[in-house]
């Protein structure tokens, strides 16, 4: 039991084959109860959640809602290891997200047909992707953008490794091939399932990364159009995103989609309303190049999971709609400089400076946290965090109006993912290698995604590159929501082979080398 950090062998808290972790860690006092209030008010919020008859309806009607009993030990999966002001950025971040996927999913169930059923608040409903920029609905304050795909697919992943295997089973039993990129493939199987939240005035799907991506919206679409009566847009945003030449097609998708919002829902947009949005997407982009800045420096602060995951929630599901994030924002901002300016360091040895690269396995997003406390590869920044950075006209003028429709279909163009698995060989391959140099790396941890042709098809230029610049790639394989190909001690040993027989290195805590959690949530 140790208050410094690095003093605990982390693996000693696993239980060989449990759900669940032996016990908490301690932190010292002040570190010990913080990190307990937090837990408290996790706990309160899944509490005041269950407090509502049509939640507890939901929650023995869906099946993959089972998987939220595990919110707090995800939480504790990331603060691992985490002191001082990286355990405050941890929790103020992790914190918002479960009181934002709580709102929605008890938005979900309001007007859900089978568990709240509001007819009025449902027609004020619209229904937007999992992996989807938010923009079009930025001018839209009175209505609802609910993702059903988040809570069921996405977030589910996070929590628990094996909540998307039976939903990817049902949808390769119904005939869908078993190459495609699970995540859609899940997304899919819940709707086959039928087990879904049913509502909704509309429904706004995007044509967002690949084919996988698409089969999934068709079979999806289907249902609610034919079945549930929910009309579907389809915002096809082009693929060549850095080309001038489509930027006028993805405007007037832009335009098409808002004038579909509006004649479904009787909504007028609020260029009042979407100005202010864009000032807050304006100020999470200046963070986020603050904290970036700082990770270039020998003193990272805000990276690994820190950086990922909320950038994933803030860019793209809120997309400056929601007020709460520029608070956290300025929160996290506050605590970053503070541990800065004390050069302050997040674990006891820090060994290599690594660019993480390709599409993260879901199933294991605290894999960042656990090569920082096993071999001291501090993970810098990652693929999905290098988003656009591009600021928003956000002064309400007549050429302004013009000016959003080209940002928001910019925004959507430049979706997480697709800014980078679509778009040519710049984005996905010669930027990384600026990356490697901005932020002084000496190692690049690439993903690979096998259902993900996007990227396995550039294998090869990956490691000529590398080897030329004389960077250690690390390839690691996965299959995003499907652990049984490949589990996290897989992941675990792709890097553990690396670092021994390539790097020659002993890891800093050999407790986390090989950790029995196949059955962990
Ligand atoms: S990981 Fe690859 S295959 Fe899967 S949705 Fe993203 S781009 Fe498509």
């Amino acid at each position: 039991m140790a208050k410094e950090i690095g003093k605990d062998r982390f693996g000693d808290f696993y239980k060989d084959g449990g759900k669940v972790r032996k016990r908490r860690e301690w932190r010292g006092v002040e570190d010990t109860l913080y990190d307990y209030s937090r837990w408290l008010v996790i706990m309160g919020t899944l509490g005041k959640f269950m407090m509502k008859p049509r939640n507890v309806k939901a929650f023995f009607r869906y099946r993959w809602m089972a998987n939220y009993l595990a919110v707090p030990m995800m939480v504790d999966r990331h603060t691992q290891g985490l002191r001082g002001e990286y355990l405050r950025i941890c929790h103020t971040e992790q914190d918002l997200i479960i009181d934002d996927v709580a709102k929605l999913l008890d938005n979900l169930f309001r007007g859900d047909r089978r568990t709240g059923n509001d007819t009025e608040f449902s027609k004020k409903v619209v229904l937007v992707d999992e992996n989807e920029m938010t923009a079009v609905m930025m001018g839209f304050p009175t209505l609802k953008c609910l993702s059903r795909e988040t809570p069921s697919t996405y977030v589910s992943v996070l929590l628990n490794q094996h909540a998307a295997e039976h939903y990817i089973d049902v949808a390769q039993e119904f005939g869908l091939a078993g190459d495609v990129c699970p995540m859609p493939e899940a997304e899919a199987g819940v709707s086959i399932d039928d087990d879904a939240p049913v509502l909704g005035a509309c429904a706004i799907q995007c044509n967002t990364t690949c084919d996988g991506s698409l089969l999934g919206n068709g079979v999806i679409s289907r249902r609610l159009e034919l079945e549930d009566g929910i009309p579907v847009f389809q915002l096809a945003a082009p693929l060549r995103h850095r080309e001038d030449d489509v930027q006028e097609y993805a405007a007037q998708e832009i335009r098409n989609a808002i004038a579909f919002i509006e004649k479904h829902t009787g909504e007028k947009w609020d260029w009042k309303e979407y100005f202010e949005c864009a000032k807050r997407v304006n100020y999470a982009t200046r963070c986020r190049q603050e904290w970036l800045e700082m990770n270039r420096t020998p003193y990272p602060q805000v990276f690994g999971s820190n950086l990922a995951l909320y950038t994933e929630t803030n860019y793209m599901a809120i997309c400056g709609r929601i007020a709460a994030f520029e608070k956290a924002d300025r929160k996290i901002s506050k605590l970053a400089r503070q541990a800065y300016e004390k050069k302050k360091r997040a674990a006891k040895e820090y060994r290599h400076r690594a660019i993480i690269w390709g599409v993260q396995s879901h199933y294991y997003m605290d894999f960042l946290v656990w090569l920082l406390n096993c071999w001291g590869i501090v993970p810098l920044t990652d693929m999905l965090s290098m988003v656009s950075t591009r600021e928003l006209a956000e002064t309400d003028t007549p050429e302004n109006r013009e000016t959003a429709i080209y940002d928001m279909a910019w925004l959507t163009e430049n979706m997480i993912m697709r800014n980078r698995t679509h778009g040519g060989y710049k984005v996905l391959l010669d930027e990384l290698w600026e990356f490697t140099q901005q932020f002084n790396a000496d190692m690049v941890i690439l993903w690979e995604h096998m259902s993900c042709k996007a990227l396995t098809g550039m294998h090869g230029m990956f490691e000529d590159r590398a080897r030329e610049l004389g960077i250690h790639l690390v390839w690691v394989s996965h299959d995003l929501f499907d652990p049984r190909i490949i589990s996290r001690q897989g992941v675990r040993d792709q890097i553990n082979n690396y670092m021994r027989t390539v790097m020659r290195e002993e890891p800093i805590d050999p407790s986390l080398e090989v950790l029995h959690d196949e059955e962990s949530w």
